[in-house]
């Protein structure tokens, strides 16, 4: 069979379907997900209704590139959808976020060192901007109206380009100043090891070289010389009995589950949701996924393994609702602060 083709580059606006959402203050607010690869963009109105999404490729390596396409963003809303001139900005980003100084300490895929991302962008556009990590980001929109909901302790898993976590011990979200719950980072090789493929940290094996879509589309690309058009088609290709294919999933889901095992055996969540753009697989990943971790477990509590309410959506939804809680006041508002 031929291999997945190379894929399309440029903005998409999308016709995906979006749940209203409760917006704290009844202001129109605009909500960006900064991922490695593509920025997805909500003009949401007064009323919580979405009433545009579109999506453009990551400006990477240049962090005043990345700021224009922000304010690009908020000035083609202010003049296309007048009725949803935005009142405030939500961000959550990729990477090593401070989310109380709204600074992106480090965002390997994103080629951004110690960048005070907030404050620039509220002094471009002149409007408040509530900002964090994506991945706790999404952790909260799971935990408080999603797949998560109702439980205490709790981990959600956004894989998209790299892997990140939310993690909630008996009902907090655990940040340790923003270092906390990298489970992307977790190394799969022993100690002096350099065996499997080096990461955008800088260290070797760590999950996401093997289970994030980029470490899925990289291993699939070394393994057949041609670069796969994004993990989905991968996956496809695997149902489809595609060998290379197939022993390019096992990968992502043996190290997934071991990953998995090591968290169960320290916090014994309840639940563990898999977000992010990887979770579009659904049971194809989430099924050996259950078996799997069932079989490295001995007297552990086994968590629910389950989808994302929200899916690839819950970054940007959270972005929403954080910017829609800043809509009414002056200030700013981190991820992790509750009403
Ligand atoms: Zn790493």
């Amino acid at each position: 069979m031929t291999g997945p083709e190379a894929p399309a580059a440029g903005v998409t606006d999308s016709e995906e379907s979006y749940p209203r959402l409760e917006l704290h203050y009844p202001r129109p607010v605009i909500a960006f997900d900064i991922g490695g690869t593509a920025i997805k963009i909500v003009v949401v109105d007064a009323r919580g209704d979405v009433v545009h999404t579109r999506s453009v490729r990551t400006p990477v390596g240049e962090e005043n590139a990345l700021l224009a396409a922000l304010v690009d963003a908020v000035d083609s809303t202010r003049r296309d959808f007048p009725q949803a001139s935005p009142a405030a900005i939500g961000v959550h980003i990729t990477g090593l976020v401070d989310d109380d100084r709204g600074v992106v300490v480090l965002a390997e895929h994103l080629g951004l060192r110690n960048v005070a991302m907030r404050d620039r962008l509220a002094g471009l556009t002149g409007l408040p901007v509530a900002f964090g990590n994506d991945a706790r980001g999404a952790g909260v929109a799971e935990f408080e109206m999603g797949a998560a909901r109702g439980y205490h302790n709790a981990m959600v898993v956004s894989i998209g380009t790299g892997i990140g976590a939310a993690v909630f011990v008996d009902g907090r979200l655990y940040t340790a100043d923003g270092f906390g719950a990298e489970l992307g980072h977790m190394r799969t090789t022993a100690v002096g090891s350099t065996a499997g493929v080096v990461c955008a940290c800088g260290g070797w094996g760590c999950l996401e070289t093997l289970s994030s879509a980029k470490g899925v589309e990289g291993a699939y690309a070394r393994a057949t010389g041609t670069a796969p058009a994004g993990a989905e088609r991968v996956f496809a290709a695997a149902a489809a009995g595609d060998p290379v294919a197939e022993a390019v999933v096992d990968s992502c889901i043996d190290a997934l589950a071991l990953a998995f095992a090591q968290v169960t055996a320290i916090l014994s969540p309840e639940i563990i949701v898999v977000a992010g753009g990887l979770s579009g697989a659904g049971e194809q990943l989430l099924g050996p996924l259950r078996t799997r971790l069932d079989s490295l477990l001995t007297f552990q509590r086994r968590p629910v393994i389950a989808r994302a309410r929200f899916g690839g959506q819950a970054g940007v939804i959270a972005s929403a609702l954080i910017a829609g809680r800043l809509s009414g006041s002056t200030g700013n508002l981190s991820t992790g602060t509750r009403e």
